[in-house]
Order: structure tokens, then C-alpha cells, then sequence
């Protein structure tokens, strides 16, 4: 006889960051009483998610040139919850973040121009934002000025509060301390590839690897995977991926003290160069 597929109201596919925050806060703050996390990996958090496959930058929106400032406004409240999730953690929370000064630079005068505008209206957001000229980026940060042409004007925008956060380590962090003191039925498969989902009358039947499982709700968090199984349920079938090729640069000596972001085009949906002294 075949086994009966485990039900849950909600089944959270991919293991990642997104996955593993959505997980704690559904687990966490609502009445949903029975949740399934699925990630193919044997750990969560090792794709995407993973310390050294991205910058680790927590974007605020202050530095970010490319965001706007709806966008900065509501990044900056999810980072705040970041912030304050780990440091709600104390100790624990500390192993999974470094504060890092971050430092917005503008060259020339077309970028300064927008520079200024910008710092103007995102006062209202970042009141702590400061405005820099080149004698005082000299000071924090000697090597964006050694150089360079005296008659080439820069400024820059620069903050304290910069936030280094490994976005593994805080997967891990959100689904354990989901598990904590709930009372509900939490679900979390490891080393499970998720192969198909199915619509169903009512939910969705997911077959992995491993077993079945049937959600009434299912939220997709597999990064660019997530698109392949969208476009299978008949959503998303106007979008396709462009993939980018990017390049890390190390350095062996010192360079830099501060996260710094260049004035970038706004058209780019993405961080343009920027210099990381932790990488
Ligand atoms: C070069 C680079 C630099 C970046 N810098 C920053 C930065 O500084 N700050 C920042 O905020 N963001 C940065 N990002 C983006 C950030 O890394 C991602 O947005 C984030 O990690 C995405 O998390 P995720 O959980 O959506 O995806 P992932 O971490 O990739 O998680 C998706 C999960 O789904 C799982 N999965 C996939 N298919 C299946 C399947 N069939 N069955 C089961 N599980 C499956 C994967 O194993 C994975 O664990 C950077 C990205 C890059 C590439």
C-alpha cells in the first residue's frame, strides 16, 4: 500500500537565506502550525547564501547609488531587522557579523552633480550619512586619493555603520532558533532535491528525492532554480535568466578600511564595482 505523502500548510523549498528567513518568521510570528523546509544540500545556506559566493554586504540603500528611495527606505528597515536579530543573539550573533565603516565615492562632475541631489533627499532616511571631500577621504581612506590627478574632484558619502554579515551562518541561525520553543510541527530535510511539484485540487503534492510531501501552500526560494519550477506551474513564463560572469580581485596587502561603492548606473539592477577591505 502506498504510504500516505506528509501533509504541512506550508512547505518552504530551498535552504538558502530567503528560504531559512521565511521559514523563522512564519514558524516564529504567525499561527501556522505545521511548516516543511526543503534544501537539497546537506547544510543550508551553501549556495548563493554561502560567506565567500558573495559580498556580505547588508545593503542599507546609503551606499547603494543604484537604489532608489522607495527602495532605500524599505531595505533599510529589513536590514534594521537583521541588525537587531543579531543582536538579540549576543555572542552567538556576533560570530556571524562585523561592523565595517562604508564609503560612497563620486569622481567627476556628472557623478558629483547626482551625488548631491541624492545626498539631499536621502537625508530624510540616513540622517548620519556624511559628506566627505578629499581631504577628509584621505584620512579614512588613503588609497582612493594617492594618485590621483589633483584637477579630478571626488567627494563621497560615508557612514560608521557598515554591516559584514555571513548569510550562511544566518540560514543556520534562523532555522535554529525557529525550532526553538514552538510547539508546531517544523520539518527541516537536508541532502532532499525537490524533483517536481505538482498542482493539485487543493495544494501541491512535492516530490523529492527522498519522499513526498503535500502543502497547501508553497513558497519556491531556489534562487535562480526557482524560475524552472515557476514556469513548470504556469507562472513566470514571460521572464528567462540572463546569467552575468563577475571577478573577485584579492589583494595581499591592505588596501582599504571601508566597504566603497561607486556612483553607478542606475539602469544596472545589480552592485557595480565595489571594494570590500574583508573579503
Ligand atoms: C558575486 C555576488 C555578490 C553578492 N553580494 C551580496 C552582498 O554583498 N549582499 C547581499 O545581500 N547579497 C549579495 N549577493 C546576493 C546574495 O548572495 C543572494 O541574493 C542570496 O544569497 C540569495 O539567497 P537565496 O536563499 O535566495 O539563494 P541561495 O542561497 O542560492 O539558496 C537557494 C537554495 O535552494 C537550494 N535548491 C536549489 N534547487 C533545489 C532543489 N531542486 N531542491 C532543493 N533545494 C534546492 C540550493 O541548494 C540553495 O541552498 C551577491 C551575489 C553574488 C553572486
Amino acid at each position: 500500500m502506498k504510504k500516505e505523502s506528509k501533509h504541512f500548510q506550508v512547505a518552504v523549498l530551498g535552504g538558502g537565506v530567503t528560504g531559512s528567513a521565511i521559514f523563522h518568521v512564519l514558524s516564529k510570528y504567525t499561527n501556522i502550525n505545521s511548516i516543511a523546509l526543503i534544501e537539497k544540500c546537506d547544510h543550508l545556506g551553501q549556495i548563493n547564501s554561502k560567506e565567500n559566493n558573495n559580498s556580505q554586504t547588508l545593503h542599507f540603500g546609503d551606499i547603494e547609488a543604484n537604489y532608489s528611495f522607495e527602495k532605500a527606505k524599505s531595505t533599510k528597515a529589513a536590514s534594521e531587522m537583521v541588525v537587531n536579530y543579531l543582536k538579540k543573539l549576543g555572542d552567538e550573533g556576533k560570530k556571524m557579523y562585523t561592523i565595517a565603516p562604508k564609503l560612497l565615492l563620486a569622481v567627476g562632475e556628472k557623478e558629483i552633480n547626482i551625488f548631491n541631489e541624492r545626498f539631499k533627499t536621502f537625508k530624510e532616511i540616513f540622517p548620519d550619512f556624511k559628506k566627505l571631500y578629499r581631504e577628509d577621504i584621505a584620512l579614512i581612506e588613503p588609497e582612493i586619493v594617492n594618485g590621483r590627478k589633483a584637477d579630478e574632484q571626488i567627494v563621497a558619502g560615508y557612514s560608521e555603520n557598515g554591516y559584514t554579515v555571513d548569510f550562511g551562518k544566518l540560514a543556520e541561525s534562523f532555522v535554529e532558533e525557529a525550532k526553538k520553543d514552538t510547539g508546531k510541527d517544523l520539518q527541516v530535510s537536508l541532502n532532499t532535491k525537490v524533483e517536481k511539484i505538482i498542482k493539485q485540487e487543493k495544494g501541491f503534492l512535492i516530490i523529492t528525492d527522498k519522499e513526498e510531501i503535500v502543502a497547501d501552500i508553497i513558497v519556491v526560494a531556489m534562487c535562480s532554480h526557482s524560475l524552472m519550477f515557476a514556469k513548470s506551474l504556469g507562472y513566470g513564463k514571460e521572464f528567462s535568466i540572463l546569467p552575468v560572469g563577475g571577478n573577485f580581485y584579492t589583494s595581499e596587502r591592505k588596501v582599504l578600511n571601508c566597504k566603497v561603492y561607486t556612483m553607478q548606473n542606475d539602469k544596472m539592477p545589480f552592485a557595480g564595482v565595489h571594494g570590500d577591505p574583508n573579503i
